[in-house]
C-alpha cells in the first residue's frame, strides 16, 4: 500500500481552496489532474486532484474517501494541468471553477473520458483487396472488414462494429497496422490531404515567416504586427504547416465572430481536415469530441475561440492568437482570464513559439514588442496589389444628416452601386432610436431597473434596454404630461437600413446586428451573402469590423465615431483607434481601391490624423508615453473588485470595509487601494454596483498582496452580503 493516504481535490464550488480526501481503498494514488468522484455534504460530485500528501490538517477520520477514480490516466496533461494552476493563481479565482473550465461539459459529470464516436473507421484499398484471402481462423477481422466494405465513406464507428458484447477495438487497431483500415473523422468524407496550394509569400511575409522557424522548439513570442489584408494568416498558415509536419501540433486561437466557414475552410483547405474546431456553438457531444481529439493527437490543427487556450494537446509545437487585442478574449464573467495571456503562460510552460498577430496591437502586446520583450515582426503593406484604403473624415458641424447619413456618404454608396461594387455602413447602436423623449416636456424612456436610457425598436413598437433587456411597448402618449407622439432621437441600425431602402430602392441592403444575428450558423450565413455579392449594402454594428475579408466592399462608412472620444475608461482612445483600423481595413481588399468616410462632429480629433495615414503604431508608441506618465497598464497592475446588490448601500459598504482590510496586511506598501466608488452606471438590471480599483507596480508583491487579502475576505461575514468578484488585468473599468 501506498505510504500517500490523502488528496487534495478541486471541487465545483466557489471557494479558493482545495479539499482533502482519503484513498486508501485505492490500488493507487491518483496523480495530478485525474479525475475522481467524491462525496460533497449529501452529493456526489467529480473534482481534479490537485496534489496529494500523508497528512491533512482535518483529522483522519473526519476524512471521507474517494468513491472512484474516473480516469486511468490523468485526464488533463501535466502541462496543461500547470498551465490551470497557475491561471488560478495568477486570476485568484477558485481552482475548483478553474478545472471545470477546462473540461468539456460532459467530463464534468461522473462518465468515460474517450467520447464513443471520437471516430469512425473506414476500409482502405488495401483492406478491399485482402478481404477474401484473410485466413478463416481470423474470423473477427475478416468479420469487421466486410461490415467496414459494405458501409459508406463515411465508415462506422466502432461501437457499430463489435458484436456479442466483444469489442471490435483491438481488431481494428490491427487492422490498423496492417494498413487495411483507416480513422475518419464522423460526418466528414473529405481525404486529409490538402487541397489549396498557398500563394508565394512576399517578402515580408517571408521575412516574418523565417523569423518564426528559426525558433521553433523553444518559447518566445512574437508579435505580428501587420495592417489590415496584409497577408497574416498566410504566415500563420506556413508556419502551422511547418509545426504540423514536424508531427507537432497548433493551437489557432480566433475572435469568436472570426471563426467563420471562411477561415476554417482557408485551414481546411491548406491543411486538410485533421482540424478540430472548438467554439461555444458546438453541441456538448462535439465538444467532447473535439476536445478529445486534441487530447490524443489525432487533430493536427485546433482552431477555436477563448476557451479553446485549455484545449488538451498531446504534442504542442505552436500557439497563435489572432486580433490578439480584441476584446472576446477575456472573460467578462465568473473566472475572468484573458485567452492571450494564457496563451503566452502556456507557450512558455510548452516550452513553443506563440504569435500574436493584429492589425492593430494591444498597447500591452505593443510595449513588449517595442522594449524587445516580444519579437516584432511587421508586414506594413497589404499582400498582392490591394492598396490601404484613402479617409475622409467628414465635420457635422458643417453638414446636414438625415437618419444619420450626409449628403457625401449618401452619394460614395450610389456610385458603388452603380459600379457593382459593395459597402459596409456601421452604425453604434443596435434598435430604431437610442433615445425617445416627449418634446413638450422633455420626458424620456428610461429603463426602470438600470440608470439607462430604453431604445426604441420600431418593427416590433417597443422600448427595450440594451442593458438588461427589460422591455415595453412604446407608450401612444407621453406618460408625464399625456402629450402625443413621442420623439425618437439619434439613430440604430434599423433607422439607417430603413432610410437607404428608401434612397435605394432598388439595391440589396441587409442588417447584421444582435438582434437579427442568433446562432454562429445565421451570422456565417449573413456574412456569406456578403461575400457571393447577394448584398450591396451592409449595415451593422461592431460586430462587422473583425477580421472579415470581403473581395466587393470598397467603400467603409463609419456614421459617427463620437461616442468614442468621450471614453469614462482609460482605454477609450485605444480602443477607438483599432475599432477604426479595424473598419477601415474591410474596404478595398482587392484590385479596387477602397475608401472610407467617417463622420464625426470632432474632426480635430488626433484619433483622426493618426487614422488617415494608417498610423496606429504612431499612436499606440504616443499612448505608452501616456501611459507610463499616469502610471497606467502595461505599467502597472491592477485588479478591479466589483460588488453589487440589490441594496442601495451594501456594495459600497462591502468595499470600504474590504478596503479598510486591506490596510493591515502585510505587502500592503507595495500596492495602491483607490478609494471604492458607484460604477458609472450604478444601477443595473435593479442591482446597485460599486468598484475598488486596486493597483501596483511590484507584480509579485501584488499577487502576495492578493492571496492575502481575498482569502480574509472571502472568509469575512460582509462576504455574503453582497455579490462580489476580482479581475486581474481589467479589460474594462466599469
Ligand atoms: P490578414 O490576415 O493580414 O488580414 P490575409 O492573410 O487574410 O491578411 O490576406 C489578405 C488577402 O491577401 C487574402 O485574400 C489573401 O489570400 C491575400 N494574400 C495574402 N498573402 C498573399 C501573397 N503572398 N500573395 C498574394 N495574395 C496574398
Ligand atoms: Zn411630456
Ligand atoms: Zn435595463
Amino acid at each position: 500500500m501506498s505510504s500517500q493516504k490523502i488528496v487534495q481535490v478541486a471541487l465545483p464550488v466557489r471557494l479558493r481552496r482545495l479539499f482533502d480526501y482519503r484513498t486508501d481503498d485505492l490500488e493507487r494514488t491518483p496523480a495530478n489532474g485525474t479525475r475522481v468522484l467524491v462525496p460533497l455534504q449529501k452529493r456526489k460530485v467529480v473534482g481534479v486532484v490537485c496534489g496529494s500528501s500523508e497528512s491533512s490538517s482535518v483529522a483522519l477520520s473526519k476524512l471521507r474517501q474517494v468513491v472512484r477514480v474516473l480516469d486511468d490516466s490523468p485526464l488533463l496533461p501535466k502541462e496543461l494541468f500547470k498551465l490551470l494552476s497557475w491561471a488560478g493563481r495568477y486570476y485568484h479565482h477558485p481552482i475548483g471553477d478553474v478545472m471545470q473550465t477546462a473540461l468539456p461539459v460532459l467530463l464534468r459529470r461522473d462518465r468515460a473520458a474517450e467520447p464513443k464516436t471520437a471516430y469512425h473507421w473506414r476500409i482502405c484499398d488495401a483492406g478491399r483487396e485482402r478481404l477474401d484471402t484473410i485466413p478463416a481462423r481470423n474470423a473477427a477481422q475478416r468479420r469487421v472488414l466486410s461490415l467496414l466494405a459494405v458501409a459508406d465513406e463515411a465508415g462506422l464507428a466502432a461501437g457499430d462494429l463489435s458484436s456479442e458484447g466483444a469489442s471490435a477495438a483491438t481488431v481494428l487497431v490491427r487492422l490498423e497496422g496492417h494498413g487495411l483500415v483507416e480513422k475518419v473523422r464522423p460526418g466528414s468524407a473529405a481525404s486529409c490531404e490538402a487541397t489549396e496550394a498557398p500563394p508565394p509569400l512576399n517578402p515580408a511575409q517571408q521575412v516574418a515567416c523565417s523569423a518564426l522557424d528559426k525558433s521553433q522548439n523553444s518559447y518566445k513570442p512574437f508579435l505580428l504586427d501587420g495592417v489590415t489584408g496584409s497577408g497574416k494568416t498566410e504566415v500563420y498558415l506556413d508556419f502551422v504547416a511547418r509545426t504540423v509536419s514536424q508531427g507537432r501540433q497548433a493551437l489557432v486561437l480566433v475572435p469568436e465572430i472570426s471563426l467563420t466557414p471562411q477561415l476554417i475552410a482557408r485551414f481546411e483547405g491548406r491543411l486538410g481536415d485533421s482540424l478540430a474546431v472548438l467554439h461555444s456553438g458546438l453541441t456538448d457531444t462535439q465538444r467532447h469530441r473535439a476536445w478529445w481529439r486534441a487530447r490524443e493527437g489525432s487533430a493536427a490543427v485546433v482552431l477555436g475561440t477563448r476557451s479553446a487556450v485549455f484545449a488538451p494537446l498531446a504534442r504542442p509545437g505552436v500557439i497563435i492568437v489572432d486580433e490578439e487585442h480584441d476584446l472576446s478574449y477575456k472573460q467578462r464573467e465568473g473566472f475572468r482570464y484573458h485567452a492571450r495571456d494564457i496563451a503566452v503562460k502556456r507557450a512558455q510552460l510548452a516550452n513553443v513559439p506563440v504569435v500574436l498577430g493584429s492589425a492593430t496591437p494591444s498597447l500591452e502586446s505593443m510595449a513588449n514588442a517595442v522594449s524587445g520583450r516580444y519579437g516584432h515582426l511587421k508586414l506594413k503593406s497589404r499582400a498582392g496589389s490591394a492598396k490601404m484604403p484613402k479617409i475622409e473624415i467628414l465635420d457635422l458641424n458643417r453638414l446636414a444628416v438625415n437618419d444619420g447619413l450626409s449628403a457625401p456618404v449618401v452619394g460614395a454608396i450610389g456610385d458603388r452601386i452603380s459600379r457593382g461594387e459593395q459597402s459596409l455602413v456601421f452604425v453604434n447602436r443596435r434598435g430604431f432610436a437610442p433615445v425617445v423623449v416627449c418634446t413638450e416636456c422633455g420626458w424620456q424612456a428610461l429603463c426602470p431597473r438600470c440608470d439607462a436610457r430604453q431604445t426604441l425598436h420600431r418593427r416590433t413598437g417597443r422600448v427595450i434596454c440594451h442593458h438588461c433587456g427589460s422591455q415595453t411597448s412604446l407608450p401612444a402618449k407621453c406618460p408625464q404630461c399625456h402629450t402625443p407622439g413621442l420623439f425618437a432621437v439619434g439613430e440604430g441600425t434599423q433607422r439607417v437600413e430603413e432610410a437607404l431602402v428608401r434612397i435605394f430602392p432598388k439595391a440589396r441592403v441587409m442588417r447584421i446586428d444582435s438582434d437579427v444575428a442568433g446562432p454562429a450558423e445565421e451570422i456565417a450565413r449573413a456574412l456569406e451573402a456578403v461575400r457571393e455579392r447577394a448584398v450591396d449594402i451592409l449595415v451593422g454594428t461592431q460586430m462587422l469590423s473583425k477580421g472579415h475579408d470581403f473581395a466587393g466592399v470598397t467603400l467603409v462608412c463609419v456614421l459617427s465615431a463620437d461616442q468614442g472620444l468621450y471614453s469614462l475608461d482609460f482605454r477609450g482612445p485605444e480602443r477607438l483607434s483599432q475599432q477604426l483600423a479595424q473598419v477601415s481595413g474591410r474596404a478595398g481588399r482587392r484590385d479596387s481601391p477602397g475608401a472610407v468616410l467617417v463622420q464625426t462632429s470632432h474632426p480635430e480629433s488626433p484619433a483622426f490624423a493618426r487614422l488617415k495615414t494608417h498610423d496606429f503604431v504612431g499612436f499606440a508608441k504616443e499612448a505608452l508615453i501616456e501611459r507610463k506618465a499616469a502610471g497606467y497598464p502595461p505599467y502597472a497592475r491592477f485588479a478591479l473588485m466589483r460588488a453589487e446588490s440589490t441594496q442601495s448601500g451594501a456594495p459600497m459598504t462591502f468595499l470600504r470595509s474590504a478596503a479598510l482590510a486591506g490596510e493591515a496586511l502585510s505587502y500592503r506598501k507595495a500596492v495602491e487601494i483607490m478609494a471604492p466608488v458607484p460604477s458609472p452606471m450604478e444601477r443595473r438590471a435593479g442591482r446597485f454596483r460599486a468598484q475598488l480599483l486596486v493597483r501596483s507596480k511590484d507584480e509579485h508583491r501584488f499577487h502576495r498582496f492578493l492571496d492575502n487579502w481575498l482569502q480574509g475576505i472571502e472568509s469575512s461575514r460582509g462576504a455574503t452580503a453582497v455579490r462580489w468578484s476580482i479581475d486581474v488585468d481589467p479589460q474594462e473599468m466599469y
